[in-house]
């Protein structure tokens, strides 16, 4: 039996750069053998996004963004095997499954990363989505585009989660919160017993904390400028709190760790806190950087410091996961009370889009996630 796609549905475009997310009626084109149709529940905002929209990140208009989705399989095409309709799925960055860094194992560094992220079609130069009056939209963002009521994904960026998990929440362990925990655990390898420290205390820095407190370092520091986003942290798992703008970090680093930390991460993309971040370390320390920051931001080291103390500063791109590991990981330690990431959350309506993006920008939610469908509620199987 052939499947007959959904005549239309509304998505959120944006037309010019800088622009407001415009909700409007468009059309799936075709699905290929390798794609999944997704119906999609609930899609996580994050700054990736607002670097699309003002084309920071140079992505072609008109394009319906979203990257951090979750939904339902409705159909999958004839080459699919790992998944099936009715499948509950997060979906996340696609990578090319042919190049080195995917063949070891390390797909957030694909060398073809962003043409199957940001090109806004497919590899053919095709597009999965088209608008309502037949006229061109870019798509495939983070391989799904999903601001939106369906978003057609690859058989390989979608990840499989348990049906008892609420899946309007885990969205964002597609990118933002699989960031910060997957940091902490494939990058850093943060141990038991270990001292770690948060330079940044927004949904990525509050997602390593928790990540941290789950694998169960003992001493963990979150620096940040907002009250009530160290405050939160405190909830999560931080053991001490450091505002920046009051503190001297380094001192205090150094008096809590009684020496340097072991491990750190920076989500603020600054230059200066990065410098901080790698003199506050211990001698064979290692520093995370993920925050990201204008194309020739520079940052100064103390080199005979880095050189003499056996220091390390390793750039961190998406948690450095492999998703269809970490991400049920996540699924099971949130199911279990010990990675409280819905502390994080607002919700929003599609049609309220423009207010999650304006929330976001002005530090009012942490992580917004915009609901696609209201009238669904896939909490359970
Ligand atoms: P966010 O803006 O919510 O978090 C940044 C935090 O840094 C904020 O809480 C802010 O108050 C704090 N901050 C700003 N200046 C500070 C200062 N001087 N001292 C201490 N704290 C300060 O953003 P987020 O969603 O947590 O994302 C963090 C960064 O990670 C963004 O740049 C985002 O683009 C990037 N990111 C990177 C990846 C990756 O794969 N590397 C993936 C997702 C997000």
């Amino acid at each position: 039996m052939t499947y007959q796609l959904p005549d239309s549905y509304m998505a959120a475009v944006i037309r010019q750069q800088a622009g407001q997310f415009q909700i409007e009626q468009v059309k799936s084109t075709s699905i290929r053998d390798d794609e999944v149709l997704v119906r999609v529940v609930a899609t996580g905002m994050c700054h990736t996004d607002m670097v699309a929209r003002d084309q920071v990140f140079p992505v072609p208009h008109p394009i319906v963004l979203g990257h951090e989705g979750s939904g339902v399989i409705e159909y999958v095409g004839d080459a699919v095997t790992n998944i099936e309709p009715g499948d509950h799925v997060v979906m996340t960055f696609l990578n090319c499954n042919k190049c080195t860094a995917c063949y070891e194992g390390h797909p957030a560094y694909c060398e073809n990363f962003n043409q199957y992220n940001f090109s806004g079609q497919r590899n053919d130069g095709s597009h999965a989505l088209i608008a309502d009056d037949d006229t061109e939209l870019n798509d495939r963002f983070f391989g799904q585009s999903s601001f939106g009521e369906y978003a057609v994904a690859n058989a390989r960026n979608v990840i499989k989660v348990r049906k008892d998990a609420p899946l309007e929440l885990l969205g964002p362990l597609g990118c933002g919160i699989q960031t910060g925990a997957g940091t902490v655990m494939n990058a850093l390898k943060v141990t038991p017993g270990s001292s770690f420290v948060a330079w940044g205390g927004g949904a990525v820095g509050l997602s390593a904390i928790m990540a941290a407190a789950a694998i169960g370092a003992t001493t963990i520091i979150s620096i940040d400028i907002v009250p009530s986003r160290l405050e939160l942290a405190l909830k999560l798992g931080a053991t001490h709190i450091i505002n920046s703008q009051e503190e001297d970090t380094i001192d205090r680093i150094q008096e809590i760790t009684g020496g340097g930390a072991q491990f750190a991460m920076d989500s603020t993309g600054i230059g200066k806190l990065v410098s901080d971040m790698m003199v506050s370390l211990c001698p064979r320390g290692i520093g995370a950087l993920v925050g990201a920051s204008k194309p020739g931001t520079t940052a100064a080291l103390d080199l005979t410091d880095i050189m003499q103390n056996c220091k390390k500063l390793i750039g961190v791109v998406e948690g450095d996961s492999v998703p269809s590991i970490l991400i049920p990981v996540l699924v099971d330690l949130y199911m279990a009370g010990k990675f409280p990431f819905d502390q994080l959350v607002t919700f929003y309506e599609l049609k309220d889009i423009n207010q999650a993006a304006e929330d976001s920008e002005k530090g009012i939610t942490l992580k917004p996630i915009v609901r696609m469908q209201s009238d669904d509620i896939f909490t359970t199987s």
